[in-house]
């Protein structure tokens, strides 16, 4: 079995909303799942008080998932925190130090939308990365904290790029195979590589090829494209389980993971299958910077 790690869920939004997740015990253990990331994420609409009282429940539900994992007659992942979006806690330090505390290891400034930090990648490329968000990123990389430029608009992403330490983009596709704002351009990509930073392929149709439907040779070609740009060992995972509506098909949860990492090893290399399964996100993760 390859060690397999995704990059970016949202069971811990779908267990605080009471809904039924893809992402569960059983799934992972049939996906042999070892490593799996699980983002904070509340909607930005809500009230600020119904996000703060959200973002506490999946605190807590975190809490919850990571002590189980301390029983040892029970198969687990290992389990890491990142914050999708700081719309409501924007560059309140006191916020920050308390999701620090809690384990946060990744955090990205924005969702979609524009905040006292930067702008998300449903904006104008006029807005960008602001003072207070590049204030925050220093104290991000002070903390160890890797950043999630998933939902960055592209004049944020490049003003983030100065700053940053280690940087991830947990979940994408490519803009080559499917021109959407949430997918990075080939100069983002080489930009990443340059850096040794993080690229985690999503599961959702719509990133991957623009339809409602998406198959392993969809995603067997954003691999290619990866590689083709020298990118085979940053690129990993970041399905976006329980955030999407639909996924490629064999990928509705975790458990497809075998079934996908058999069908990679028909057509790459082992060495760049097994990095992309999770060594490339494991080596990421535990490199200091
Ligand atoms: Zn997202």
């Amino acid at each position: 079995m390859m060690f397999t790690a995704d990059a970016h869920c949202d069971v811990l939004w779908k267990a605080a909303e009471n809904t039924a997740s893809v992402v569960n015990a059983g799934t992972l253990r049939q996906g042999g799942v070892n490593l799996q990331n699980a983002a904070l994420f509340v909607p930005p609409s809500l009230p600020q008080n119904r996000q703060y009282a959200l973002l506490n429940k999946e605190l807590r539900i975190f809490q919850e998932m990571t002590q189980s994992v301390q029983n040892p007659n029970e198969q687990h992942p290992d389990y890491m925190l990142s914050l999708e979006g700081a719309s409501l806690i924007e560059d309140d330090l006191k916020e920050w130090a308390r999701l620090k505390e809690a384990g946060l290891e990744m955090a990205g400034l924005t969702w979609n939308e524009r905040n006292q930090l930067a702008a998300g990648s449903e904006q104008s490329n006029q807005f960008g990365l602001t003072e207070k968000g590049k204030n925050i990123i220093e104290w991000m990389n002070h903390h160890s904290i890797v950043l999630d430029a998933a939902h960055l608009n592209e004049q944020s992403f490049w003003q983030a790029l100065e700053y940053a330490g280690k940087t991830a983009v947990s979940h994408t596709n490519v803009r080559s195979l499917h021109d959407h704002p949430r997918n990075l351009t080939d100069e983002q990509v080489r930009a990443l590589v340059h850096r040794e930073g993080f690229i985690g392929l999503t599961f959702y149709p719509f990133f991957i090829n623009g339809t409602d439907q998406a198959d392993f040779s969809d995603i067997g070609r954003q691999v290619e494209h990866l590689c083709s740009l020298g990118a085979a060992s940053i690129t990993g995972f970041g399905s976006d389980f329980d955030g999407i509506a639909n996924t490629a098909t064999g990928m509705e949860s975790p458990a497809g993971f075998p079934d996908l990492l058999e069908w990679l090893l028909q057509r790459f290399h082992e060495d760049t299958v097994k990095g992309i399964a999770g060594a490339n996100f494991h080596r990421f993760r535990h490199r200091h910077f």
